[in-house]
């Protein structure tokens, strides 16, 4: 069955769809999600409209409600983790509004219990206790450039803690500024390299797979009112390297022989991994609140498009 799922994937985009549950001291809660189906249908409404333009239909590869539990999200993202040590390029991205679910999602919450964890920690225990199993001999190597962001170091690892305690520098490096809707939220992306070496214990022939983890800035747009001066170039930047990429995922989705790759410094960075054999998973984070149903909408058509 596992061998089956990862030829499915093989080359493949999957965008998943994440509902987070209204916060516990949320006010309102009305939600725009009004049908979530088996096969990742998902249905949203505007409630100030009637007729026709009240209801949007939107199809994924699986849809977790509010109720999914990360456990459950990991259980379908397995399979992609465990093609790294075959060699695959495999990328995964949380895109959504601030305060739609994509730390959580990627990281988990502020002082997470193990339970808890999101796909980072699953992914890395994964690749080291599934390395260890097969006792493969595996050799981090540094490769001296090809790293297409000014500043960015890559440092061999051996367990789950190496890599915990180089995300926490690079979380100190990152630029975080409060904005009106979440004080936590970053207005930066947050990449997560992870280059594996390894031997086919049959064939003896060289595998290198590698594996990212993006929680990307948040998607929403910034009234040009309210932003002025660098905070609004920051907006601009932001916005204009999310359509990036998903101009570049897009073209992979439609198999077009030019893949623009070279229009935004994550796009390049994340180049080797997109396309090709790699595997992309995008999980669409949404906020269920009524209030956040233009937003939500933009989610959802960013993400059809690229699916
Ligand atoms: P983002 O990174 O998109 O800005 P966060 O991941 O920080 O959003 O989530 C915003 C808030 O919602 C946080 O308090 C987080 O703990 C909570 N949250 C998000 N997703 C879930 C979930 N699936 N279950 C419970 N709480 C969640
Ligand atoms: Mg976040």
């Amino acid at each position: 069955r596992m061998f089956n799922e990862l030829q499915e994937l093989k080359g493949s985009i999957r965008v998943y769809c994440r509902i987070r549950p209204f916060l516990p001291g949320q006010a309102a809660k009305h939600t725009t999600v009004e049908y979530i189906g088996e096969h990742g249908e998902l249905a949203v409404v505007n409630p100030s409209k009637q007729g026709k333009d009240r209801r949007h239909n939107f199809k994924f590869n699986k849809i977790f409600g509010p109720e999914s539990t990360q456990a459950e999200v990991y259980s379908d993202t397995q399979p992609l983790i465990r093609s790294v040590l075959d060699g695959y390029g495999v990328c995964i991205f949380a895109y959504g509004q601030t305060g739609s679910g994509k730390t959580y999602t990627m990281t988990g919450p502020n002082g997470a219990s193990e339970e808890d964890w999101g796909v980072n920690y699953r992914a890395l225990n994964d690749l080291f206790s599934i390395s260890q199993n097969r006792r493969d001999s595996f050799l981090y190597e540094i490769q001296p450039n090809g790293l297409a962001v000014p500043d960015a170091s890559m440092h061999p690892v051996t367990s789950t803690s190496d890599v915990l305690e180089l995300i926490g520098v690079g979380l100190k490096n990152r630029a975080v500024g409060a904005t009106a809707m979440n004080e936590r939220s970053s207005r930066s992306h947050s990449v997560v390299s992870i280059h594996v070496r390894g031997k086919d214990l049959l064939s003896g022939a060289a595998l290198h797979g590698n594996l990212h983890l993006v929680d990307l800035a948040g998607s929403e747009r910034v009234d040009r009112s309210e932003a002025t001066g660098d905070r609004l170039k920051e907006a601009q930047h932001i916005n204009r390297s999310l359509s990036a990429l998903g101009d570049v995922i897009f073209s992979l989705a439609q198999k077009n022989s030019h893949v623009p790759y070279r229009n935004s410094k994550l796009t390049q960075l994340l180049q080797s991994s997109l396309g090709g054999q790699a595997k992309t998973l995008m999980f669409v984070q949404l906020n269920p609140d009524v209030s956040s149903y233009s937003e939500t909408i933009s989610t959802l058509k960013f993400a059809e498009r690229v699916s």
